[in-house]
């Protein structure tokens, strides 16, 4: 066996061993960031160093600091866990080294982007014609969704914002729920609107936008060209706005006007028969955010952005002009075209394998088994003495209230520091809450069981 062979299969046993392991270990240990460093760190030597060495230094060094995200009693932020097929995809991307630049550079990662947008495009029930790109994440999602609705609606205002920018454009406004997610602001400063332009609409009770209070957030600047920001899914409760009547309230506003949904996990309930209708409405939307590393269990890093609109998406986005999308072929989409990068990693590979290793049954029966897990968390939890489930459980996110901010985080402490499984802390309208997310595909009832134990006992010595 060559090197280079020998090297790759001991890599191979490291990443199988340590995802074998992933079910039982510890979810998270107590991490000494001082020996981290120690066996991370030092002055960059001089001379280099044989591959082999240098990974196993790798491994030895990095294994303290690894948290066991990708294991079945995570439950921590909203993070999935990788699918087996989708892991070797993204390891065969790196092997192939592609740069899925355009179909140029590289035709079998350009046709993989192409087959897989049009897959996730019929499972989440968008529009056939919709454009799409392979981002990042759902940061990037929201940033790509809204540089195109910044072309539109300022391009119906007369004014070429790819040309002139923002300086002397008209005043953009964007309508937004209070409980949106923190990247939209982000996006909204990268692309030079400014949060200032920002009016927000309240929330209802589970933190969904009220229609109504969008309806007449809307009315006090009628004729402004407007981003809508809407949101599938809380990241807290999990909650959806109302998508079809936001919709609809946002298309009877005079100025031009543009709705993006943030659905960087949510969305993937119009995946699942029985959770649909969370989601109902859903393309009636301009542009879409979503991630497929968070419940679509595709390895980081891997989001999808959607617009309606292929001309306002490629406007925003492509390298040269808006009209040469096919950048030198015209048969084949160039990825390039739909995202902010230009060299970028083959992640459409990735993707492709998961919605080939899931098929569209074990898709929605992904979505369907975390939002049942959810409610047994919430079902057993709610029975103890003195704990509260803070949320409607609409989709996977359940909220604990163990009897005040003080209690509650000494349980969500102690149920860290055990090992067993790890939830984080949240606060939601005030409330110090422990927040718990169902998103991994090998999560099952055992799983769900044995964290409701050990927040007990957590709970008992809290
Ligand atoms: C996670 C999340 C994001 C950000 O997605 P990243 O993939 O972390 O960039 C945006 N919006 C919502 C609602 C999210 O849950």
């Amino acid at each position: 066996m060559s090197d280079l062979r020998q090297l790759l299969h001991r890599t191979a046993d490291h990443v199988a061993a340590y995802r074998e392991a992933a079910a039982e270990a510890p979810v998270a240990t107590d991490v000494d960031l001082a020996r981290l460093r120690a066996d991370l760190g030092g002055p960059l030597e001089t001379a280099g160093r044989p591959a082999a060495e240098v990974v196993e230094r790798l491994v030895a060094a990095a294994a303290p600091g690894l948290v066991t995200t990708t294991g079945p009693r995570y439950f921590g932020f909203v993070t999935g866990g990788a699918l087996d097929a989708a892991t070797c995809a993204d390891m065969l991307a790196a092997g192939w080294d592609q740069a899925a630049f355009n179909a140029v550079l590289s035709p079998a990662a350009a046709v993989a982007e192409e087959v897989a947008g049009g897959w996730l495009k019929e499972l989440l029930g968008l529009p056939a014609t919709a454009s799409f790109g392979f981002v990042t994440g759902g940061q990037a999602a929201n940033t790509v969704g809204l540089a195109a609705a910044r072309h539109a609606v300022l391009a119906r205002a007369g004014w070429d914002v790819e040309k002139g920018g923002l300086g002397g454009a008209p005043a953009l406004r964007v309508v937004a729920g209070e409980e949106r997610h923190a990247t939209i602001d982000r996006s909204l400063r990268l692309l030079g609107i400014g949060t200032d332009a920002l009016r927000l609409a309240a929330a209802g009770s589970n933190g969904g936008i009220e229609v109504g209070a969008l309806r007449e957030v809307l009315a006090e600047d009628p004729d402004r060209p407007t981003i809508v920001c809407l949101q599938a899914g809380n990241v807290n409760t999990g909650a959806c706005d109302s998508l079809g009547a936001a919709c609809g309230v946002a298309r009877r506003h005079g100025g031009p006007t543009w709705v993006h949904v943030d659905g960087a996990f949510g969305l993937w309930a119009a995946a699942n028969p029985a959770s649909r209708a969370q989601v109902a409405g859903i393309e009636l939307a301009d542009s879409w955010a979503t991630d497929g590393h968070k419940w679509l269990n595709v390895p980081y890093d891997s989001g999808y952005v959607f617009c309606a609109e292929p001309e306002a998406h490629a406007a925003a986005m492509s390298l040269t002009a808006a009209y040469l999308v096919g950048q030198g072929d015209g048969t084949v989409r160039a990825p390039s075209a739909y995202v902010t990068e230009s060299s970028r990693r083959a992640r459409g590979f990735a993707t492709w394998a998961a919605l080939q290793e899931l098929g569209r049954d074990g898709v929605a029966a992904l979505v369907e088994r975390c939002c049942r897990l959810a409610r047994r968390f919430a079902a057993a939890l709610g029975d103890v003495e003195g704990v509260t489930i803070a949320n409607e459980v609409v989709l996977n996110q359940v909220l604990v209230d163990f009897g005040g901010a003080a209690r509650t985080d000494r349980v969500i402490a102690a149920v860290q520091a055990g090992g067993t499984c790890w939830m984080g802390g949240t606060t939601w309208r005030g409330r110090r809450l422990m927040r718990i997310s169902v998103s991994n595909w090998s999560t099952c009832e055992a799983d769900v069981d044995r964290s409701v134990a050990a927040i007990r006992q957590a709970l008992g010595a809290a």
